[in-house]
């Protein structure tokens, strides 16, 4: 049998206590197909697109189909992935309505032209890819205009969704991770979170370890907290260590919130958030499975 693992998160923040359950199953099917892809021969890479696709898939998350609206009523999606193997790394962000996001990043990925492509040129890229491009309203849900409309209402606050979802995955040789979001309610139109910035949101490196953030983005893009988690790792930290560490340093340094899930080069866990909740799962190849929020 192929040894592997697989966690994933739905998001930090404060998901109320008659949704969480529902949040922690949609994360544990997501592992449960990631470890299908590894169980069928497929490479970490793929395990860790997959599992992100399904979650991609669950109106309940703030990604793909359920993704949150900027001020402008308007769908736009940040999402990468990265393969620890050679530091691959492919991302999309601002990008319009596409079902799977996380897959186009994979496309990207594959080319090995750019790393990054942005609104107009990550959905001609996406085409030329033979992706469909959905019309304007294919992925909102009723929860994500309620969301919007109570901050336009002065009901809410503009701020991140929560419902962000990561994976990590590692198939016994190499370690990957995927981070698929639609951001923050109410967002400026072209705004960029830290999901598809590599070394905030998403980061992988073989042998080290592989990392998934969420939580409030303009703080994780300038605490760096994907690189100061793999940084950890390099210098001898658990993979548990090495989560708390990043989180305390985000909230030293930026005073904000957030959360990460962690795979180390060996495939073993550790996660940290300090946010009210932030659902997970995770399991292996050889039968261990553990969730909560
Ligand atoms: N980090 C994401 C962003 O700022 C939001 C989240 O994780 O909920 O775009």
């Amino acid at each position: 049998m192929t040894v592997g693992a697989v966690i994933v998160h739905g998001g930090a923040g404060s998901v109320p206590e008659e949704r969480r359950a529902a949040h922690v199953a949609g994360c544990a099917r997501a592992v449960e197909a990631g470890l299908e892809v590894l169980r069928a021969g497929g490479s970490a890479l793929d395990a860790a697109q997959r599992a992100v696709e399904v979650l991609e898939d669950d109106p309940l998350f703030n990604a793909g189909y359920g993704a949150c609206l900027n001020e402008a009523g308007e769908v736009e999606l940040d999402a990468a992935v990265m393969d620890g193997a050679g530091l691959r790394f492919g991302g999309v962000c601002a990008m319009p309505p596409v079902r799977h996001p996380i897959a186009v990043a994979r496309a990207l990925l594959e080319e090995g032209r750019h790393a990054l492509l942005a609104d107009h040129g990550a959905d001609a890229f996406a085409v030329a890819h033979g992706f469909e491009r959905l019309s304007a309203d294919a992925l909102i849900t009723p929860a994500a205009r309620a969301r919007l409309e109570a901050v336009r209402a002065g009901r809410a606050e503009s701020g991140w969704a929560g419902g962000t979802v990561g994976a990590v995955a590692w198939d016994g040789a190499h370690v990957a991770a995927a981070t698929s979001t639609g951001g923050m309610v109410g967002k400026a139109r072209g705004r960029i979170g830290d999901s598809p910035i590599p070394g905030a949101g998403t980061l992988a490196e073989d042998g080290v370890g592989g990392v998934s953030a969420t939580g409030h983005g303009e703080a994780i893009l300038r605490s760096g907290t994907g690189h100061h988690v793999v940084a950890a790792l390099r210098a001898g930290a658990s993979a548990s260590d090495a989560a708390a560490s990043a989180i305390a340093a985000l909230h030293s340094g930026t005073g904000s919130t957030g959360g990460v899930i962690v795979l180390d080069g060996a495939g073993r866990p550790g996660r940290a958030n300090n946010t009210e909740t932030m659902s997970w799962a995770y399991g292996t190849s050889t039968g261990e499975r553990d969730a909560g929020w």
